[in-house]
């Protein structure tokens, strides 16, 4: 295949003119697809579907330690939910709060309360400070960057590499301003590139110098045990033990839920700290609710029972997953590999294939492929403010289509690349 580059206007022409062609012919096709959010299918749901057994009317109701879950108390959730989610978060149980059904809004809680009341020992609270500053990995995602930006917090972009966030540059910002007050990261098969952060990055992250005392690490590890090849599983060192290691175990707060294990908007979401942090949080979170639903809580440790448990519900799900993420980079390699006009990462994990098109082509490749059907994630979703300062980046979310589906979706994809990268070569 030749590089578009290498062609000559003229070839570039009659190409613009076939792809035209093919491109009319597929908005004939009335084509009605949803390639936007990373949603689980019915077939995913469908797997544990035994989880809504466990509990029924004729089930106890009392938990590991006598309380009744039908009942308040146990803000912090059921002891065994707490190791459940602690060890899929890499902590001990008292490190845990089980909280609600979405690990989104406990970020946004975390936020919250750092902005009203400050959470780590002795911070200010960041509404008494002139400015407040984050450290936004990019490409990223969106909605980690909407609570940012909803609190008026300056968002700064730094490129992720092959390893994670840069860290010359994380470390350079956060050691010389006092305002950078935490960073977000999705270590492991980021969102949207599948990119799992290294042992040096982990390490990094938990020993920089901070020049914020209260600087927090927003560790939202959505995509832990979403492994598409089981044999093959990327593994991310533990944050927390890199933390207490270089005796900052406050810097981090870790999130984690089911919501792509179990049921999304049903499942279990957690957050794990210091037990400082948690003693702190919890007299906030205390302030707005006297507990979650611990029933929820019981029926998701009946089922999975352990960590074994849930790995093993993971592989089973990775055999739905896989060939969807096939389909996908395999039309990519067909056709856009050796054009000179794209690049992707293959991501072994997790939701989403993240597709780097020519600069200033994303906006056009995305609304080409609307007006013939099939809708994308916005482009420029994936960095702060909406603002791609390069145009480049699209998010591909293969999970919720079928394959058949996804395969009309994605040579339609192809096609737009090709079309807006030809019309931009032409100029
Ligand atoms: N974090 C990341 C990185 C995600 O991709 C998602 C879902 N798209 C979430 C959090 C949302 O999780 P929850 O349903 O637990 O709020």
């Amino acid at each position: 295949m030749s590089n578009y580059s290498e062609l000559s206007r003229e070839e570039l022409q009659s190409l613009h003119s076939d792809l035209l062609t093919k491109y009319e012919d597929y908005k004939k096709k009335n084509l009605k697809l949803d390639m936007s959010r990373g949603k689980p299918a019915a077939d995913q749901f469908d797997l544990v579907k035994e989880l809504l057994d466990t509990v029924n009317s004729s089930s106890s109701l009392i938990c590991e330690n006598g309380m009744d879950c039908r009942n308040y108390g146990l803000m912090d959730g059921i002891p065994e939910a707490k190791r459940l989610l602690g060890e899929i978060m890499g902590v001990q149980p008292q490190e845990v709060i089980v909280g609600g059904n979405s690990s989104l809004n406990l970020m946004y809680d975390v936020i919250s309360w750092a902005y009203t009341h400050g959470i780590r020992t002795g911070a200010l609270p960041w509404c008494k400070l002139e400015k407040i500053k984050f450290l936004c990995p990019v490409p990223g995602y969106d909605r980690h960057f909407k609570i940012t930006e909803s609190f008026g917090i300056e968002m700064i972009n730094v490129e992720m590499t092959s390893s994670g966030p840069d860290m010359d540059m994380v470390e350079k910002l956060a050691a010389q301003d006092e305002s950078i007050k935490g960073i977000w990261c999705v270590p492991k098969y980021s969102n949207p590139q599948g990119i799992t952060y290294s042992d040096e990055t982990v390490r990094r992250m938990a020993r920089m110098k901070t020049a914020a005392k209260d600087f927090i690490i927003m560790w939202d590890n959505a995509y832990s045990v979403h492994d598409l090849y089981p044999e093959d599983r990327d593994s991310l060192l533990n944050i927390m033990e890199e933390c207490k290691k270089a005796g900052d175990p406050s810097r981090v707060i870790i999130f984690s839920s089911t919501s792509k294990i179990s049921y999304s908007g049903a499942g279990l979401a957690g957050l794990a700290s210091s037990e400082e942090n948690i003693a702190n949080i919890k007299k906030l979170m205390t302030v707005q609710t006297i507990g979650f639903d611990k029933i929820n809580q019981l029926r998701h440790v009946r089922y999975f029972k352990n960590y074994e448990g849930i790995l093993s519900h993971m592989d089973r799900q990775a055999q739905l997953l896989r060939p969807k993420f096939k389909a996908v980079l395999t039309a990519f390699e067909k056709g856009l590999a050796g054009k000179g006009i794209a690049s992707w990462v293959c991501p072994k994990g997790g939701y989403f294939i993240s597709l780097d098109v020519l600069p200033g082509c994303a906006q056009r490749v995305v609304s080409l492929c609307k007006e013939a059907g099939v809708v994308m994630t916005p482009a420029g979703a994936t960095y702060p403010y909406g603002k791609d300062p390069k145009d480049q980046n699209i998010r591909v979310a293969p999970t919720y289509p079928t394959v058949a589906e996804l395969e009309q979706a994605v040579e339609l994809l192809v096609l737009c690349v090709e079309l807006a990268a030809v019309e931009k070569l032409l100029g």
